[in-house]
């Protein structure tokens, strides 16, 4: 093996023999079996083959009944200090403003609040970071739904500030996660932006879910239900996470719990929301639509049910239905798409029936939708770089069609 050759055996006329491969001194190799031949290009090869493992999650999670009275004694546990600016949407204030009063009083800290116009755009992420620095606000505190935590979000970003998230409602699974959504002023995307770090705190009182609407929670069941699906996917195919790092078995095990608690725990959670009642089963799903569901999906990954999700969103018909909803039929179609045994399919369908989650284009708002249609939604699933590629085959618009068409009719 002298010099830079290296000495393979080779099966030639069926004799064995041995060759020497030169080193390719090409700068820009042309396959991939190039680099490995070459060992001016052996580093690469090892940057390639070990992918580090990733788990991010928030710096510390509450939830509780009435958890809001802790809220700024949580903060100060964690060494932040004020002043705060609370980005709230109306219903928020409505509910807290008083308890808001108290637990900073208590916790001696300076508060402000912003109330949220309703969508999370760049110009309402630059009111309120406008409004944080002239109240000189040392922490970014969101407590709302969906929009109100991205925007929070996204203003501490833009501020490098620590940011709190309370979520009044459990719709999905956002709240623990480093990015927003941020919408145009007609309602569509504009951008998806990554933070460096995950919230700070997210605390979430279920005092307060338990009077929000039950088609809410139902909602963010939907989008807990495609976590398990998705990250295991993910793990099986060895792609990245939502962080570029590979899987950790911890991540893994968290969404399958997610999984388990939505079937254990899914219908009476639902009832207690119907009862406005706060319960141990509520407890625990909402731990699972917003803890377990989100580190799951943030350090596992997320395959064709989120992408499907995505197609669905061109189609007008399906603007009235929550993220979650879409993501549920889509969870339907994946299972379609991986033709899994119906033992699952069928598990997946009475759970989704059980809570009333959607399971048929009808039900998503789109009811005999024609072939044009299930085509675009179809390729808009299926463009490049879209987390359906996360799956084991190659995916194709064709086969989202006639997988939509399979989750509908078993639906
Ligand atoms: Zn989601």
């Amino acid at each position: 093996m002298a010099g830079a050759g290296v000495v393979v055996p080779v099966d030639s006329n069926k004799q064995t023999a041995f060759a020497v491969l030169q080193p390719i001194q090409r700068s820009k190799p042309e396959k991939w079996s190039d680099f490995f031949h070459s060992p001016t290009l052996r580093p690469v090869k090892y940057r390639l083959s070990i992918m580090l493992k990733v788990f991010c999650a928030p710096a510390r999670y509450t939830q509780g009944p009435n958890a809001t009275d802790q809220l700024g004694l949580e903060i100060r546990n964690l060494g932040l200090e004020g002043p705060a600016i609370l980005v709230a949407g109306r219903s928020a204030i409505r509910l807290l403003e008083d308890v808001w009063a108290r637990t900073f009083a208590e916790a001696q800290m300076e508060y402000q609040v912003f109330p949220f116009a309703g969508e999370c755009t760049a110009a309402e992420v630059r009111r309120g970071a406008e409004a944080a620095v002239a109240g000189k606000a040392r922490v970014v505190i969101g407590a709302g739904g969906g929009k109100v935590l991205d925007a929070a979000r996204a203003i501490a970003a833009d501020l490098s500030l620590p940011v709190v998230n309370c979520p009044t409602i459990a719709s999905s699974d956002a709240p623990c996660s480093a990015l927003s959504v941020i919408y145009n002023e007609d309602g569509s995307v504009e951008q998806y932006r990554i933070y460096r770090r995950n919230p700070d705190l997210v605390l979430v009182d279920t005092a307060v879910i338990a009077r929000s609407p039950a088609r809410l929670l139902v909602a963010g069941m939907g989008d807990a239900l495609a976590t398990w699906f998705e990250a295991k996917v993910c793990v099986e195919g060895g792609v990245k996470n939502m962080r570029g790092g590979a899987s950790t078995r911890s991540a893994l095990a968290l969404a399958e719990l997610c999984y388990r608690t939505l079937l254990a725990d899914g219908v009476a959670a639902l009832e207690s929301v119907r009862a406005q009642t706060p319960s141990d089963a509520l407890e625990r799903l909402v731990e699972a639509n917003t803890l377990l569901s989100g580190l799951g999906f943030e350090s596992s990954g997320l395959a064709a049910a989120h992408a499907i999700h995505n197609g669905l969103t061109t189609a007008h018909g399906t603007h009235t239905y929550m993220h979650g909803e879409k993501v549920a039929f889509g969870v339907l179609t994946q299972l379609m798409l991986e033709s899994q045994p119906s033992a699952v399919v069928d598990e997946v369908l009475a759970f989704s029936r059980s809570v009333g989650l959607p399971t048929t284009f009808a039900q998503i708002g789109i009811p005999n939708p024609d072939e044009d249609l299930l085509h675009s939604i179809a390729r808009r699933a299926t463009i490049a770089g879209e987390t359906i590629h996360n799956e084991p085959m190659p995916v194709s618009p064709a086969m989202v069609v006639a997988a939509m068409r399979a989750a509908d009719a078993a639906g």
